[in-house]
């Protein structure tokens, strides 16, 4: 039995301790929020203080055996200071260049990885000239501090559009100018890697945004056997290329004729890869846990098709949902998160229907608050 520490009191914290603990390992989370969150609720033990605080960084690493991050916007340095005491997958260059944006991108294209053409702008002169070489059509995103859609804007070629408002929407000075793309669908492929450098990945899924944040995702992806292995191998070119150890997740844009551009990259479990808990061997988050205590991965085998829809605060508008409409059905498994406070918008759980139909899946989500 070992100790993991989790840096994070999320969703995904909580998702990693429960599949940790049931085999019999312990966690403890390390939050800089109130305690008592959706992740501390399952843990073994919380360590809650700013993350500069120096004794809390103490009493929490000299308790793990190892220690991951349940989400990247955290400062690479608490990572390294980690790595002097304790094994710390994935490591913080990784975690450095996957929750920036910029270089993000820039490592994509020193590693020859084939995503969408980008230009750097950090005024409104650069921008306006990054927007005029893609032709009047691109996303324009955040360098810093950007996920689930946050921090982006897009221009429309047709549209009249007051490029120094945008700017001044965006509240930074620097920004990652994209080509539009005009994809056919969106898949990402989650996979684990140990520290002896195996590569397992799971089947891709497909996944269907609202507003720019995931809706539901599709398992399997409707995507041709090639497309499908060609996303697996360039998510473990990655994960090669970042020195990775760790549950690395990997979003791609599919182009109509089947070729594969990566949008991009989360350090950590990632909500397309949440079916995993009910429809595979292993779980994304059982592949978290073994790979950052250095043990030998689980088998990704899945066993049923499943569509996960997600559940955003929205659907509490009216109270809580009606999830006893839910229950007798065996297909269905239904994940909250312990969050009190049903924002529209924030993601308060999850709905994993073990079926291919699509149509089906998404009208049991709305039976919910029908
Ligand atoms: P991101 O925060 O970069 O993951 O973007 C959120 C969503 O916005 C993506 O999943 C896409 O649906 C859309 N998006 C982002 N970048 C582009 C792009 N360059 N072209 C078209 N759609 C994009």
């Amino acid at each position: 039995m070992a100790t993991l520490g989790v840096i994070g009191g999320g969703q995904l914290g909580r998702m990693l301790a429960s599949d940790a603990q049931a085999n019999g390992h312990r966690v403890i989370v390390r939050t800089d929020e109130a305690p008592g969150g959706p992740a501390a609720q399952v843990a073994a033990g919380e360590v809650s203080a700013p993350f500069d605080d120096i004794t809390a960084n103490r009493l929490f690493a000299d308790q793990c055996d190892a220690i991951t991050a349940e989400f990247e916007n955290l400062p690479a340095s608490l990572l390294e200071q980690f790595a002097l005491a304790v094994a710390v997958r994935p490591g913080a260059s990784a975690l450095h260049i996957c929750q920036h944006r910029r270089r993000e991108k820039e490592f994509l294209r020193a590693n020859q990885i084939p995503h969408a053409p980008f230009a750097i702008a950090c005024d409104v002169e650069e921008l306006n000239a990054a927007i005029e070489a893609f032709d009047r059509n691109v996303m324009v995103k955040t360098a810093a501090f950007g996920y689930d859609g946050k921090g982006q804007i897009r221009i429309k070629p047709v549209a009249h559009h007051d490029v120094e408002a945008h700017w001044r929407l965006l509240n930074t000075d620097e920004a990652v100018v994209e080509s539009f793309v005009a994809f056919d669908r969106e898949i990402s492929v989650v996979g684990a890697r140990s520290d002896t450098g195996e590569w397992v990945p799971f089947a891709p899924g497909e996944n269907v945004h609202v507003n720019g944040v995931l809706d539901h995702t599709i398992t399997p992806a409707r995507v041709s056997e090639a497309t499908a292995r060609a996303a697996q191998r360039i998510a473990g070119e990655l994960a090669v290329a970042l020195n990775y150890v760790g549950v690395l997740g990997v979003e791609f844009f599919v182009l109509a004729d089947g070729s594969l551009l990566v949008n991009e990259m989360a350090p950590r479990p990632h909500n397309s890869g949440h079916h995993t808990i009910d429809a595979c061997v292993t779980s994304q988050f059982g592949q978290q846990w073994r790979a950052s205590l250095g043990l030998p991965l689980g088998d990704p085998t899945r066993h049923s098709p499943a569509v996960m829809c997600n559940l955003m605060g929205d659907l509490w508008a009216n109270g809580e949902p009606q999830w006893d409409a839910l229950m007798h059905d065996p297909r269905i498994r239904l994940h909250l998160y312990g969050k009190v406070d049903p924002r529209p918008g924030r993601k308060m759980g999850h709905l994993t229907v073990l079926t291919d139909d699509v149509s089906e899946a998404l009208a049991l989500r709305a039976r919910c608050t029908a």
